[in-house]
């Protein structure tokens, strides 16, 4: 790690693909780099990190939602995830190109890669972050004098200045801000769902730098004997545009049999609360919240759902909330769009056998 600020620049994102296809997080941050690189410099790049074989393709789709640079690194010996792999070649492509901000997608292989990535660069991470802000000027001497925030005098190469990175804390009763002064590159991941994809821009193109990975067998301990697909993977809540979601107030596992009909119809998928997940009633994949997933749809059907804060913070930010409660009192309806105060074994039958006619 070289200690000369200078050295670094640019922001990276690495875009992770499964089978040949980006992930919607990776498109959320290069949208999420635009937004940070506006208050960097002019010239700073977002510049996304695509790693596997036969995935040169992918690079258009980035340059579409806004990427200026894709580095790609492809080799038959990175086909599949490898924690060994993935972390040799982007730590390398990190060592040689010296980004000055590398965020990753909070999904099971981000959060396995971003701190072995982070160990080897002997920089820190800030795991999970639900908030990213630029540069805050002399974070250090502001914290210890108490002073007012001046962001006027940023000044990027000081190394008291860093990305202000904010994440919950404590189970979601604080939201920590937590900054990376010292080292470079600053790293995040960050959870799927929280950020602004771009509007896509058709034909949009970019630079494309192809990375020579030095990679051997030898480097790469796991052996991937076979991929099996698992029912988890098969839920989708954060490319959902419709989501219906299921809770307490569902009174039996039965009750999301309804739901599945109900997201059939309107072309959705099958949320819950924790409630519902910890009761045993639906698997843990479909648990929307704090500690389940973060979802933005176009449209969030809440039903039988009180509206705690856990569950909120995983879906408050939905483009239209509708819940379904019996209770009028119920802390959804603050949230709620639109509110149906009713016995959700009434109202839903009779939304789905009018969805038709809408
Ligand atoms: P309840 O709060 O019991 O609400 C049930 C609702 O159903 C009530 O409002 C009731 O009026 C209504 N109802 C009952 N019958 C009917 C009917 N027939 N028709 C219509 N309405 C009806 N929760 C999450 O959801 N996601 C998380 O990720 C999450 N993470 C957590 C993390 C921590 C550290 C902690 C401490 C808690 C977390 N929780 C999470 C739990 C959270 O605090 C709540 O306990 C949970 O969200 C409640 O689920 P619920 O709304 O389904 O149940």
């Amino acid at each position: 790690m070289s200690t000369n600020f200078a050295d670094y620049k640019n922001i990276w994102v690495y875009a992770e693909q499964r089978d040949g296809k980006l992930m919607n997080v990776a498109l959320e941050l290069i949208g999420e780099g635009h937004k940070l690189s506006r208050d960097i410099s002019a010239d700073t790049k977002v510049c996304a990190l695509i790693v596997g074989d036969g995935i040169g393709h992918l690079a258009q789709e980035c340059f579409e939602y806004g990427a200026d640079q894709v580095y790609l690194i492809e080799d038959p010996l990175l086909k599949n995830f490898t924690t060994d792999g993935y972390t040799k070649v982007i730590s390398d492509a990190i060592n040689e190109y010296k980004p000055e901000i590398v965020m990753y997608g909070a999904t099971h292989i981000g959060r396995d890669l971003a701190p072995r990535v982070a160990a080897r660069m002997d920089t820190g991470l800030t795991a999970d972050c639900t908030h990213l802000d630029v540069k805050v000027a002399n974070y250090i001497k502001f914290a210890n004098e108490n002073t007012t925030l001046n962001t006027s005098s940023l000044d990027p190469d000081d190394p008291d200045t860093g990305l202000k990175m904010t994440r919950p804390a404590f189970g979601g009763n604080l939201m920590a801000t937590i900054i990376c002064p010292r080292t470079r590159p600053q790293m995040s991941t960050v959870r799927p769902g929280v950020m602004q994809k771009m509007e896509r821009m058709e034909g949009a193109t970019g630079e494309i730098i192809n990375v020579k990975p030095a990679i051997s067998e030898g480097d790469i301990r796991t052996k991937i004997v076979d991929i099996v697909k698992s029912a988890k993977e098969l839920v989708s809540l954060t490319d959902a545009d419709i989501i219906c979601s299921g809770g307490r107030g569902l009174g039996d596992p039965s009750g999301f049999e309804l739901i599945k009909e109900f997201a059939d119809k309107v072309g959705g998928v099958v949320g819950s609360s924790r409630a519902a997940v910890d009761a045993g009633w639906i698997d843990h994949s479909h648990q929307v919240g704090q500690t389940g997933t973060t979802v933005k749809p176009k449209i969030y059907f809440a039903c039988g759902i009180s509206g705690a804060i856990q569950h909120l913070a995983g879906m408050q930010t939905s483009d239209i909330i509708v819940a379904i409660n019996k209770d009028p009192d119920a802390p959804i309806f603050e949230v709620a769009d639109y509110g149906i105060v009713g016995d959700l074994y009434k109202v839903i039958p009779e939304i789905i056998a009018e969805w038709d006619n809408a």
